[in-house]
């Protein structure tokens, strides 16, 4: 198929005809794109309001920002890369091995960059998917949602926030040029971001105050270089990085066993977290202050080797208090106490169950995905929605895994979603929608599967929930179970308009 990308449409000024159009450039929108580029489709456009592809990862430039999934699984099954040179790849490799992916399929030549997708409107009569960026206006046949679920930052409601003198930023979005040397400096949360940014923060700022509400628990993390021998014997051999990567899978997918099933199983993880601060931590009411109250997995399990004694330094002091006020030049926590501030480091996450480009996705009845999704997200096999034809979404709701690599997960939703593109191409459907009725078995699915796992019953409050305490977020079975589900589109679940029937 040729690209008509250029080709203005009859009444329309500079609107763009497209066959597929992604949103986004991250894992999944690239995977998207290569799928469809691997089998000979070029009628496709990505849309990133960034000015390079990577996601995540071109996001995410804060000073120790690192993987915690070793990259011979944390990467695409079909583009190995035996020069990983650790075994828990940092930003900077993540970020280049996915520039040097999308050169490698030729996907860039369909970038489009500084298009940040403002609208997008089902046109029933046409078919099409009508969508205005802020680089021009596109009309698609299929619209592939891939714009992240860790993509929006969130800014917490802190008052005086607005008024602070000095720097402040978010771990996703951080200021290069910033230099914190001898610096005070306030790092609140202490999520995934934090546990990172503080130790490769903390020797060269005057003073750090963590700001915890929460304590995580840590295990350590076994990273460690890999060798030119190694890297060698991954190329000259592709089966054995295939290999380490089976074994990585299988081990990893066996922490769902405590997870989602028999709690019980959880507590040689939990073993494990205690003696790392045991061993890490001396002083007892810092210990304290650092022993999580919750059931572990419940949150996310971090790894480090480095934040316990990062916050037990003579220069850093963990906070528990909650903070009450920010002042022009300081932190005033609830017990009263105000600690002089010169940069504010938010490490404080993502708009995960409230996905800002819900709002701006429009279905056939004139309602937008977040107008639908208001009492819970619903779609069928976290990848399409009824009332949204020929809308695909990659990394939708109830597809985030905590304990493995999500690039697996983002694989198999796109042989999904290829597999739906395909079945339109051969049937010659104009238009594909799945039903209500395979959206609430699919949510009856989850939500039977997410009763008893630690997530909902690990008495922890997290971004896995939504407001109502439902678990829209996260997978809460084994992989392989989502890999079986979404192996192919499940045909009886759709309904399907010839394009004759135009
Ligand atoms: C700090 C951090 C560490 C992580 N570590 C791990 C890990 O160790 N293991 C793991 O499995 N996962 C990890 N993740 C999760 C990670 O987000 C996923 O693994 C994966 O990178 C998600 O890819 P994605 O393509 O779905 O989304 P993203 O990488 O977020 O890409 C979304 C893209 O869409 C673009 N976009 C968004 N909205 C619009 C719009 N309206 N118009 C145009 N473009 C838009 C964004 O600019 C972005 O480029 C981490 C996430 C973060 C934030």
């Amino acid at each position: 198929m040729t690209s008509t990308l250029d080709r203005p449409a009859p009444g329309a000024e500079r609107t763009r005809e497209v066959g597929v159009a992604i949103i986004g450039s991250g894992f999944a929108g690239l995977g998207m794109a290569i799928a469809l580029r691997r089998r000979g489709e070029t009628d496709l456009v990505l849309l990133e309001r960034a000015r390079d592809v990577g996601g995540t990862w071109r996001d995410n430039a804060y000073p120790g920002a690192a993987c915690d999934v070793q990259s011979n699984l944390y990467s695409f099954s079909f583009a190995p890369n035996p020069d990983w040179p650790r075994s828990y790849s940092e930003q900077p490799e993540i970020q280049a091995y996915l520039q040097a992916t999308a050169d490698r399929f030729d996907v860039r030549r369909h970038c489009v960059f500084g298009a940040e997708v403002t609208a997008a409107r089902w046109d029933d009569a046409a078919r099409r998917w009508e969508i205005e960026t802020t680089a021009g206006r596109f009309r698609a046949r299929a619209l592939v949602s891939a714009a992240g679920a860790l993509a929006d930052p969130v800014y917490p409601d802190i008052p005086g926030l607005a008024s602070f003198a000095g720097t402040v930023m978010h771990s996703a979005r951080w200021d290069e040029g910033h230099d914190l040397t001898g610096e005070r400096v306030a790092v609140v949360g202490t999520g995934a971001s934090a546990v990172q940014i503080v130790p490769a923060i903390r020797p060269r700022v005057g003073s750090l105050a963590v700001y915890q509400r929460t304590a995580p628990w840590i295990v350590p993390r076994t990273d460690h270089p890999v060798s030119p021998r190694v890297q060698r014997l991954y190329r000259w051999v592709p089966g054995l990085q295939r290999l380490v990567r089976a074994v990585l899978y299988l081990v990893r997918e066996f922490l769902v066993v405590g997870l989602a099933k028999d709690r019980r199983f959880l507590r040689p993880v939990g073993r494990v977290a205690r003696a790392h601060l045991q061993r890490q931590v001396r002083d007892p009411r810092l210990r304290r202050a650092l022993t999580p109250d919750y059931t572990i997995g419940c949150k996310r399990i971090l790894i480090s080797n480095d934040y316990y004694p990062a916050v037990s330094a003579p220069n850093a002091e963990l906070v528990t208090a909650g903070i009450a006020e920010v002042r022009p030049h300081s932190v005033v926590t609830v017990d009263g106490v105000e600690r002089p501030t010169d940069t504010i480091v938010l490490a404080t996450g993502f708009a995960v169950t409230d996905l800002p480009i819900a709002r701006r996705i429009t279905g056939r009845d004139g309602r937008t995905l977040a107008d639908v999704w208001s009492e819970g997200m619903v779609t069928n096999r976290g990848s399409t929605v009824a009332g949204f034809p020929n809308l695909f979404l990659l990394v939708g709701p109830n597809v985030g895994v905590g304990h493995t690599s999500m690039v697996y997960m983002i694989e198999s939703q796109v042989a999904y979603v290829d597999d739906a593109l395909r079945t339109m191409a051969a049937e010659g459907l104009a238009v594909l929608e799945t039903t209500p009725e395979a959206q609430e078995a699919y949510r009856e699915l989850v939500a039977r599967r997410s009763r008893g796992t630690v997530w909902l019953a690990g008495g922890c409050a997290s971004w896995y929930l939504d407001r109502h305490g439902h678990n829209t977020t996260l997978w809460p079975d084994f992989t392989f179970r989502f890999r079986r589900l979404t192996r192919r589109l499940d045909r009886e679940n759709y309904v399907g308009t010839p394009e004759a029937a135009a």
